[in-house]
This record gives structure tokens, C-alpha cells and sequence, in this order.
């Protein structure tokens, strides 16, 4: 069998899909064959809808996989109507948006099926089972919309409704959803190495200018409720009738694997200039981070950036870190409001330690970003000023900016609702978290957030102590007292404004917070000033 995965990133930054890179490498090692289109701007313009179903005509896929999070979901469903009158094999859906909204998915009837969760193992019994004609209804994380009457497609068993015929036929036949339960996690130690092959890995390497992802561990303890791990975890549990000890959903792949992997990506590709652990927590195991820190001493030189959690770290770990070659230490703040964090976020942590673990990657030399989230149900004037103090107290090196998007299946989604922020029709047509958000907070605060949103390092130079705060404080000011119309005719220039400052603010020697390297990221310019 073929499988052609669809990997939609339209309008957002270049990611590497790491769950389809391993189902790819595990359908090769059983004798399918796959081929993999991540259909980015990053690294070729979107399709038409002619060249999307004519490059489909020429792979000659036995089935079509989606692999969709949530701010793709708009787009995949244009994707799958343009494919969908042209074909008679399998579409399949899975990813974050098939976990969490899979009825919703289904009811399209775009998709023939969808998968929930980890689903290397089950997606291989799957395709497995179609390539032998057999039945796959009792396929472990499968779910589908079962018809009455032969839909005429080429599928063994068929129970689904295929989209091949009008989606209004779809719509009005007698059907009904089955979900069937999870299986097992993959255990990661058992998984092939990942299939780059069929990436075009070295375009993707040179198109993210040398930064390589990786991941040494799945799962996360902690359950913040605009993530999606709770949603895991208790789909998991439900299903597996298990606790969350039982399921064992933090994982981690051997050391030694880890470094095989390194080495084979150092062999086999060029100019790859920094390592990405992507690992919700890459922090989470003290010892694993000591092992895995020597090991990597001995096989590369290349700088490498991982995820902490305020709770998991401190100066052992950043001198770890820091001696094995380590250059930037991420950490999710998301609101500087203690309140906001522990009674909308779930997140239990204080702004000391905060503070602290900024502090603690400085003294170690390295590099801290941290990720912040405006917008959140409920938050106030004063809550989005605290995190802006916040981050002008604590001086990461970098922080990148979004606003708060409310993903379907989160306890924040079902905040979001019982509180009445959402706006559905800007929610659907949202492609990325950068450009505005999706909730209605009334007229004054909305236009608080556009401000914040649009130049975020202004707004932290001027509370923070730098030798710049009074000029920033004094543009702030002049922001906040725009109207509408003012605001509309100064907003366009302004990326190029901060850019003439941040120019006069270097030559005078004074740090501050810059827009760099895209839109929503401010960096402090003692770092960019050093790059080599
Ligand atoms: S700590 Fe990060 S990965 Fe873990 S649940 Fe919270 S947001 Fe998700």
C-alpha cells in the first residue's frame, strides 16, 4: 500500500511533523511505501486546487493521510473538498485536531476516517489490515461515520461514509460515529528511527536555516488546561481504565538512541547548525539530562535549545546543560498574572521562581526564552500589565508573543464558552495564535490586546529598569492615547519604527528589547548585537 500524508502548515512557521516521521519509518519497515507534502510557504507557495489534485493523480496514493492541528483545520478541510470529488481511496485524518474534535471531523464528511492520539502502531495495523482486505473496524484508535449501504469504494468492510459522492448525501444519510478505544502508548525505545527520507529532510534543514528538530521524550505531568496533554491523558485513562502512573505517558527514547540519531543526521545531512529538543519538558528527569548531557559532549559541537519548566530546574541542570553545548533554555510563562495562572491556567508557579530560573540560564551563560500568551479568558487590564512587568523584571533573553487561542476539547475551550468570549466566526477562519484573537473582551480591552500584540518589546522596555525605559514609556504612552483612526494610520509602520530605534539604542550602546527574527518575538540586543 501507499500512503501519501498531507501535512498542511499554511500561513505558520515550518514545523517537522514527528509522529508521521515515525508511522513513515514503521509502514517502510513493513514493506509499504510512503511519501510525505508539508504544504508550507516556508518552503514552496500553497498549491492550487488543480496542482493539490494533480500532484495526488501523480503520487498514485492507495490512501490519503492528513496529519491536521488545530489552526489547519480550515485550510485541510479546502484541501480535502478540492481532493475529495477526484478520488475513491481512504482519507484518513489524524493529529491534535482529530483528538480533540473528531466528531466534528467526521460530520464533514470529508475524511473516511480518523485516528485519536499516539497511533504509529495502530495506523500500521490499519493500512496492514486494508492491504490483506480484511475489516478494520476494530482497528485500536480508530473512528469513523458508519452508513447504512454500500458506499461502492475500495475499502474492504467498508462501514464508513466515504466522501466521494456529494457531501449533502453525506449529511442526510442515516449515520452514526464509532470511536473505538485507544491501544496501548507506543513504547518510543521500540520505534524505528524516524523515516527523513521521504522528508526532503536537507530543504527543510536549509529553509529553517540549519535548525534541526528532535525529541527525546514524550508526555508531560503537568495538565495546564489550554494544552492538549490533559486531553490525552484522560482519553488514555478513560479508555485503558487505567491511572495516570499505569499509563506511563511520560516516555523518553534511550540515550543512546538519542545520540544514534544525532550522529545519523550529522552523516547524512548538511549545515545543520542547531539542535531543537522540542520535548514538552525536556528537564523532567534530572539524571537523563545528566546522561544524555555527556553523551552528546562526545558526538557534537553543534549548540542545542530545549523546553524546562520553572519546577524542573535549577543550577545543576543548567550547568548540565550549559557544559554540553546548550544555548537557549525555553520556559512557558504564558501570563505574568499569578492569578490568571492558577485560576484560569492550572498552572502553579510564582513569579520568583520565575524570575529565578531566568536567572539561574544567565548565570550559566546560556540563552532563556520564554513564551507568553495575551488574551486569556477573563484577563484583566492589570493581568497583561503583570505579565509585561513580568517580563521586564526577569530579562529573558527572548520572548515570543501569542494570543490565547481556545482549542476545542481543553478545559480552557469550555472556560472560554461558559464565560461567553468566543468569537466562533473569527475562530474558524484563524490560521495562526500571531495575528488577533479569537476572543471578545468589548471594545477597550480588544484594542488593548492589538496594541500589546502589534509591539510587545515597547511595551517591556518601557517596565522594565533599562537605561531605555523612559523613551519607551514615553511611546507607550503615546499608544495607549491613540484612537482608533490614529491607531490605523501609525500601526503599519511600526515594525520598521522599532527597527530605527533599536539601530540608535545599539550605536549608543543601550540594551533593549527589539523585534527580531519574525514578528512576535522580542530579543534583547546584547544577544542579537553578538551573533556570530
Ligand atoms: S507544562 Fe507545557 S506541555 Fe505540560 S501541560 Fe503545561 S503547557 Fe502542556
Amino acid at each position: 500500500m501507499k500512503v501519501l500524508f498531507i501535512y498542511p502548515s499554511a500561513d505558520s512557521q515550518l514545523g517537522f511533523n514527528y509522529g508521521v516521521a515515525h508511522m513513515a519509518a514503521i509502514l517502510k519497515r513493513a514493506g509499504h511505501e510512503v511519501a510525505f507534502w508539508q504544504l508550507c510557504e516556508d518552503i514552496e507557495p500553497l498549491p492550487t486546487e488543480t496542482q493539490f489534485v494533480e500532484r495526488i493523480v501523480r503520487e498514485r496514493p492507495d490512501v490519503l493521510a492528513f496529519s491536521v492541528v488545530t489552526n489547519q483545520w480550515a485550510y485541510t478541510q479546502r484541501l480535502a473538498s478540492w481532493a475529495r470529488p477526484h478520488f475513491s481511496i481512504p482519507f484518513v485524518i489524524g493529529g491534535v485536531h482529530a483528538l480533540v474534535s473528531i466528531e466534528e471531523v467526521l460530520k464533514t464528511g470529508l475524511f473516511d476516517y480518523a485516528f485519536r492520539g499516539e497511533c504509529e502502531n495502530a495506523f500500521l495495523e490499519f493500512i496492514d489490515r486494508m492491504q490483506h482486505g480484511e475489516s478494520v473496524r476494530t482497528v485500536p484508535n480508530l473512528a469513523y461515520l458508519e452508513t447504512s449501504g454500500n458506499c461502492g469504494l475500495r475499502i474492504p468492510d467498508c462501514g464508513a461514509a466515504h466522501g466521494a459522492g456529494p457531501q449533502s448525501e453525506i449529511r442526510n444519510s442515516k449515520s452514526e460515529i464509532r470511536i473505538n478505544p485507544v491501544g496501548p502508548l507506543p513504547e518510543l525505545t521500540r520505534l524505528p528511527l524516524k523515516d527523513y527520507e521521504s522528508m526532503d529532510f536537507q530543504r527543510m534543514i536549509d529553509a529553517k536555516d540549519g535548525w534541526v528538530g528532535l525529541m527525546a521524550s514524550r508526555g508531560c505531568p503537568f495538565s495546564c488546561t489550554y494544552c492538549f496533554n490533559h486531553v490525552m491523558v484522560e482519553t488514555y485513562k478513560q479508555d485503558l481504565q487505567c491511572s495516570f502512573k499505569e499509563l506511563n505517558y511520560i516516555r523518553r527514547f534511550t540515550v543512546e538512541q538519542v545520540i544514534e540519531e544525532i550522529r545519523y543526521l550529522l552523516g547524512h545531512y548538511r549545515n545543520i547548525r542547531t539542535f531543537i529538543f522540542d520535548d514538552d519538558l525536556f528537564t523532567f528527569d534530572k539524571a537523563y539530562v545528566k546522561e544524555f548531557c555527556r553523551a552528546y559532549r562526545k558526538v557534537a559541537e553543534i549548540p542545542f535549545v530545549v523546553n524546562a519548566h520553572v519546577g524542573f530546574f535549577d543550577d545543576e541542570c543548567a550547568a548540565d546543560l550549559a557544559r554540553a553545548g546548550c544555548k537557549i533554555v525555553k520556559f512557558g510563562v504564558e501570563s505574568g498574572s499569578e492569578k490568571v495562572r492558577r485560576t484560569i491556567l492550572n498552572r502553579h508557579m510564582s513569579n520568583e521562581s520565575i524570575v529565578e530560573a531566568i536567572a539561574a540560564v544567565a548565570r550559566h551563560g546560556m540563552h532563556s526564552s520564554v513564551f507568553i500568551i495575551i488574551g486569556f479568558p477573563h484577563e484583566g487590564r492589570e493581568d497583561v500589565f503583570d505579565t509585561i512587568r513580568l517580563l521586564g523584571r526577569a530579562r529573558p533573553g527572548r520572548f515570543r508573543w501569542t494570543y490565547f487561542f481556545p482549542f476545542p476539547g481543553t478545559k480552557s475551550h469550555q472556560i472560554s464558552v461558559q464565560g461567553g468570549f468566543i468569537d466562533f466566526d473569527r475562530m474558524q477562519q484563524l490560521q495562526n495564535f500571531t495575528d488577533q484573537s479569537c476572543l471578545e473582551f468589548g471594545a477597550e480591552h480588544n484594542f488593548l490586546l492589538k496594541k500589546v500584540g502589534r509591539i510587545m518589546p515597547w511595551f517591556v522596555n518601557a517596565f522594565s529598569d533599562l537605561p531605555v525605559a523612559d523613551f519607551y514609556r514615553n511611546k507607550v504612552d503615546e499608544l495607549l492615547a491613540m484612537d482608533e483612526s490614529e491607531w490605523e494610520r501609525a500601526s503599519p509602520a511600526l515594525l520598521d519604527e522599532d527597527k530605527a530605534y533599536s539601530q540608535r539604542h545599539s550605536e549608543q550602546g543601550l540594551s533593549h528589547y527589539a523585534v527580531k527574527y519574525n514578528r512576535f518575538m522580542g530579543v534583547i540586543s546584547d544577544y542579537f548585537l553578538n551573533e556570530r
